[in-house]
């Protein structure tokens, strides 16, 4: 089997001639499960050096050795986009995730609004979704996803040159569209089943870089407005050319 098709993020550096041993838990899945053997290829990145080829040199059932033999593809950043969203039901908080890598968001942060359900997120699983979502979809970079924070506290330390896409379900049906605004670095809000509280509201409008946008004349579930909000933001501002 020559043809690459398997694609695994490692923790390692990626070059010509590197050699790169893999955990306990890759060497599983590429010898135990997909039936890989010493001389396969497969594709390797890892967030700085691109997409490297990279052959099996050594395989066990608990660990072995790859080196790389050519890169791929160099690496791609996304845009300077933070997906910034209240935590929901799990399997949809993962799905967000899941999105957010594969739309290209540059980091994923979840926030505790005043209505937000869950007061607690597993990041190290929320990252690893991360992670299998930038394996799949080809993608050289993997979305940093970061721990549950206060929306209050971000707002309230908010970067001065970041833009904000605030998706307001209060603007449902109204005619408020991102427009004619710049790129560079930017963040997109997405609100908790609840939606936002009216002192949030009033804080977000009072945020000189905040933009008010509204998704079409439908209330979306919070997962459905993830994704369409990085799909404008993308089509106007990001890397869809
Ligand atoms: N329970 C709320 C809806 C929350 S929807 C209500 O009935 O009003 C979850 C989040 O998705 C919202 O906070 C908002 O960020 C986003 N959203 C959903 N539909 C939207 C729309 N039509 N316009 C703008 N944002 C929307």
């Amino acid at each position: 089997m020559k043809d690459a098709k398997v694609r695994l993020y490692v923790e390692h550096p990626l070059g010509a001639g590197q050699s790169v041993p893999l955990e306990r838990d890759q060497a599983h899945y590429l010898f135990g499960v997909m039936r890989l053997s010493v001389g396969a290829h497969i594709l390797l990145f890892n967030g700085t050096d691109g997409e490297w080829r990279a052959e099996v040199v050594q395989a066990g059932k608990r660990a072995g050795e790859l080196v790389c033999v050519e890169q791929t593809k160099p690496l791609q950043m996304p845009p300077d986009l933070w997906l910034i969203f209240a935590p929901i039901k799990k399997a949809r908080t993962d799905f967000i995730v899941e999105k957010a890598a594969e739309m290209g968001a540059a980091r994923i942060m979840p926030v505790q609004t005043e209505f937000t359900n869950s007061e607690r997120i597993r990041q190290d699983r929320l990252q690893a979704h991360a992670v299998e979502a930038a394996e799949q979809c080809g993608g050289t970079y993997v979305p940093e996803v970061t721990n549950l924070q206060k929306l209050d506290k971000l707002l309230a330390e908010w970067p001065e040159e970041r833009q904000l896409m605030f998706c307001d379900e209060a603007e449902v049906g109204s005619a408020k569209r991102l427009g004619a605004a710049e790129g560079g670095k930017w963040a997109i809000l997405i609100g908790p089943e609840g939606g936002f509280s009216p002192a949030e509201r009033k804080r977000l409008h009072a945020h000189p870089q905040t933009h008010v946008v509204a998704l079409g004349p439908r209330i979306l579930r919070a997962d459905t407005a993830a994704v369409a909000a990085m799909t404008i933001w993308q089509q106007s501002l990001g890397d869809w050319v």
